[in-house]
């Protein structure tokens, strides 16, 4: 079904690409020196019409890798906006990112991107398309509902993106993503971007692409520049152990995750009440989306310093300055801990990884291991930990299964 792409062919810098005089000097006005390696891979043959699936993790600047093929070839003659490309993302923060991304590259002021995403009245962005739009960027269930309102045009559409398809399918959009697919046009250009291709995003691609080209630019998935450590915490030292981590770490800026949305809110109430931390802030599912932008505008203006947050913000959002990440409850998938993890080390910068893991989560630990092919290093504060509990403590299960397991992932 798919080619696989010879990566040698890569062009080394954008003036090579073939794009017009006009996006160079955007590329360069925004401090884009040289295209990174997603870059370099996608967009020539994005340029050449051709369905793409680039196997990327985000933070690789892969949002620019499909703008701006579409901005390069936008059609801007008509005196209303047509909406000419759709953007599909997982998440409302994801597809306020593209957008932000998308706006900042276009060289031509007149071009018009609009944002779909629920939790937002559905008149505002129904007077939005009403003016037009040259590209619509959107979560896959407000979409079909403007699919399905007739409030928004997709018939003379001709590049469809399917952002981190595997969290799409994921959250449960892959019937939404199928009934929006078959209403666009044929031809159009697809392009599909996933962290993993597993079983389900392979079908979709067959079903919905035209003998996709696929490019694969997974890095080794313990990104080099990230430090990774765990404490093994009895549950409830985790606070204490948490309060005293921040302090001794001092991150210029943190997000701390946890799993569910009440302790998320628990502990930043705890935080808020207990510590003279400055700037601690929280995001998860159950806050508005006004309050949800306001606190992710104040995180990336870096007057938040501290974010307790849910895997809302775990994938897709891109904050350059993220020093630290805490995870104060292992993440119920180990994909989930890649994706905490890399919100730090973003563009070459360090980063280091905290996980705070119960003495009873020794297999999850094992699993996060596995996953990134790399073991996690005990931190030292883990001494001080069993000295408070008069004995050591180990989240390891037993040697034996770890020797085994250690064996089939190393
Ligand atoms: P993304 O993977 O699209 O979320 O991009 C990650 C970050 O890299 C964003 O802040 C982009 O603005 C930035 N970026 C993307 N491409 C380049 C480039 N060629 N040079 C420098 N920064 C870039």
């Amino acid at each position: 079904m798919t080619k696989r792409v010879n990566k040698r062919k890569q062009a080394l810098s954008f003036e090579k690409m073939g794009l017009s005089d006009e996006m160079v000097a955007k590329l360069s006005e925004v401090g884009y020196e040289k295209p990174t390696p997603v870059q370099a891979g996608l967009i020539p043959l994005a340029m050449e019409e051709s369905d793409l699936i680039g196997q990327s993790q985000t933070g690789t600047g892969k949002t620019a890798a499909f703008g701006i093929p579409i901005l390069e070839q936008l059609e801007m003659d008509s005196p209303r906006p047509v909406t000419q490309a759709l953007i599909l993302t997982p998440t409302r923060e994801l597809a306020v990112q593209v957008e932000r991304e998308i706006t900042k590259l276009a060289p031509n002021h007149h071009v018009r991107c609009c944002c779909l995403y629920g939790g937002r009245p559905i008149k505002t962005q129904i007077n939005q398309l009403k003016k037009g739009c040259h590209i619509v960027v959107g979560t896959p269930g407000r979409v079909l509902d403007h699919l399905q309102r007739r409030t928004l045009n997709i018939n003379k559409l001709w590049f469809v993106v399917l952002d981190e398809a595997d969290r799409m399918l994921d959250i449960g959009f892959r019937p939404d993503i199928e009934r929006i697919m078959r209403q666009c046009p044929t031809p159009r250009q697809t392009m599909l971007l996933s962290a993993t291709l597993p079983p389900p995003i392979v079908l979709l691609a067959k079903r919905y692409m035209h003998y996709p080209k696929l490019l694969n630019f997974s890095p080794k998935i313990a990104v080099e520049t990230i430090d990774q450590k765990y404490l093994t915490v009895p549950y409830e030292m985790k606070d204490d152990i948490l309060v005293e981590l921040l302090d001794r770490e001092q991150p210029g800026q943190a997000i701390i995750f946890c799993r569910t949305k009440l302790g998320t809110e628990r502990l930043y109430r705890k935080l808020l009440k207990t510590t003279d931390f400055d700037s601690i802030g929280t995001i998860h599912g159950d806050m508005t989306q006004s309050a949800r932008d306001r606190m992710m505008k104040g995180f990336r203006e870096q007057s938040v310093r501290f974010l307790v947050a849910t895997d809302v913000v775990g994938r897709g959002i891109d904050v350059s300055n993220i020093s630290h990440i805490i995870n104060y409850d292992v993440p119920e998938l180990s994909d989930d801990y890649v994706h905490r993890v890399g919100r730090t080390g973003r563009m070459g910068k360090s980063g280091i990884a905290y996980t705070l893991v119960t003495p009873d989560q020794g297999g999850e630990l094992t699993r996060i291991e596995q996953r990134i092919n790399k073991l996690l290093e005990v931190d030292k504060l883990q001494e001080k930990i069993n000295e408070a509990r008069g004995k050591e403590i180990d989240a390891r299960p037993s040697a034996r299964t770890s020797k085994k397991r250690y064996r089939r992932a190393l």
